[in-house]
């Protein structure tokens, strides 16, 4: 039985591990579909019958100091690449919340970090990436070389094919530091107002107490971010990392440790700890991108049943009512998250990706009937402001919901259909939304 990082749902599967030039084997006989570090929340990386994970895919092949072009095979991590390269003063371009992701898991969600109204999302910095198709065979695409086939595997989700190896361009930095900014905001309009205030800043990233009701509705933590330069960082080594203490979740927490009460405490007790607490200060490149990496299976504190992540973005001009209405509709139903994130996004780019220009709230909740009942709500309220879902984050939603809201989906089935791919590569998700 495997399952993604929310432990649900948990699906049979057969998972094999093939070495690098014996994907095609490991193929035959299909559908099958890839796996990389099992980050997404869901099933997506799950298939109902051949799993293929990527783990032994794991070596850097190149890399060119002048232009920080680095290539490396699909299941190296981002965290493998920092702790190679940063030390030599390079830092990867775009990088999602946790560093435990694979470049094959990076490029098929086109993941968008802090930087996405800056940068855009993992696409910007890849320059080429090599694809086995559903016959074995392996092609290199690029915006140049089977352009068509870069832009649908970029956010793709493992449906175009299985990505072996990748060229993406890495980021100079002269510190592993960063200079915070913390801006409480009082509600969502002056969060709102307070993204695109600072909409200079390289990282924003905005935590919201999402149970606070009333005037408060929307308080937050608005978090900016910029590279340290060495003289800022103030160390004898600006490169080096600083030691940090991982801690592991050594059992799974019993399902009432989490409710309405116990995140209400906690939300209200750590926006009055960051009201209060410095506004500026210098934190190291863990803290600030990977808060949540410090605590290692930290999935496990949600039970047994496991939990969902809600992630939807809404476009500029409906954000703000939108976010409201998810918000109110959370609140009343006093579900319990923990983790309310919301990001200011800038242009997409590409044929399946996620981000839109606007606004991305994402949310984790434990699993239950109620919880699913209440991420129904939530997905209508979506589709209602014109926004779309997070694959990567998804794990239950339907079909018809998918469609509702983004009409690309069509467009990806039909392309599957008419090259051959969509009896090749199949996962749990994409029967559960026809793609
Ligand atoms: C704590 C946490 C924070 C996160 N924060 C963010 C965030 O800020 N922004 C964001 O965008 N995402 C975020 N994510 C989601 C995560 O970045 C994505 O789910 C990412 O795809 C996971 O990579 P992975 O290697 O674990 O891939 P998996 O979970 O193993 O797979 C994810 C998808 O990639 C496909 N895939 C994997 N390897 C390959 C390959 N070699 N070839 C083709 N397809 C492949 C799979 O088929 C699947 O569809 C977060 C996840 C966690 C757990």
């Amino acid at each position: 039985m495997i399952s993604g990082w929310g432990r649900y749902p948990r699906l049979p599967s057969e998972v094999v591990r093939p070495a690098p030039g014996s994907l095609p084997d490991a193929m035959s006989g299909g559908p099958v579909i890839a796996r990389g570090a099992g980050r997404a929340y869901g099933d997506a990386a799950v298939s109902l019958r051949r799993t293929v994970q990527m783990d032994r895919h794991d070596r850097m092949l190149d890399f060119d100091a002048e232009t920080g072009l680095l290539v490396a095979e699909a299941g190296v991590t981002l965290g493998q690449i920092i702790d190679a390269f940063l030390p030599r003063g390079w830092f990867p371009a775009v990088t999602p919340g946790t560093r435990f992701v694979t470049l094959g898991g990076a490029i098929a969600a086109d993941v968008h970090g802090k930087n996405h109204h800056r940068d855009g999302a993992f696409r910007s910095c890849v320059a080429w990436l090599d694809l086995v198709g559903p016959d074995g065979t392996e092609q290199r695409c690029s915006s140049q070389q089977n352009a068509d086939l870069f832009d649908w595997t970029l956010g793709g989700m493992g449906l175009t094919g299985i990505v072996t190896r990748a060229a993406i361009r890495l980021r100079r930095v002269e510190s592993a530091w960063i200079a915070q900014k913390t801006i409480p905001c009082a509600n969502l309009t002056d969060t709102m107002a307070a993204f695109e205030a600072n909409a200079d800043a390289t990282y924003s990233v905005a935590w919201i107490d999402c149970l606070a009701t009333g005037a408060a509705r929307g308080r937050s933590l608005l978090m900016l971010g910029e590279h340290a330069t060495a003289q800022q960082s103030k160390r004898r080594n600006p490169l080096a990392t600083p030691k940090t203490d991982s801690k592991s979740v050594p059992f799974d927490l019993p399902g009432w440790a989490l409710n309405g009460l116990t995140v209400k405490a906690f939300n209200a007790f750590y926006w009055r700890k960051g009201k209060s607490g410095p506004r500026q200060s210098l934190v190291d490149w863990q803290s600030f991108f990977y808060p949540l990496d410090a605590i290692l299976g930290w999935n496990r504190i949600y039970g047994r049943k496991g939990f969902v992540q809600f992630q939807c973005a809404l476009p500029l001009d409906t954000a703000q009512t939108g976010l409201e209405a998810l918000l109110d509709e959370i609140a009343a139903a006093r579900a319990g998250s923990f983790l309310a994130v919301l990001k200011r996004l800038g242009p997409g780019a590409g044929k399946f990706s996620f981000p839109m220009e606007g606004y991305t709230l994402a949310l984790d909740f434990p699993v239950s009937d109620k919880v699913l009942a209440l991420l129904e709500r939530l997905d209508a309220i979506t589709i209602a402001h014109g926004g779309r879902f997070y694959l990567a984050k998804d794990a239950r939603m339907k079909a018809a919901t998918l469609r509702a809201a983004d009409p690309r989906a069509d467009n990806l089935k039909r392309m599957r259909d008419e090259m051959g791919l969509s009896a090749g590569f199949r996962s749990a998700q994409s029967e559960r939304l026809a793609l």
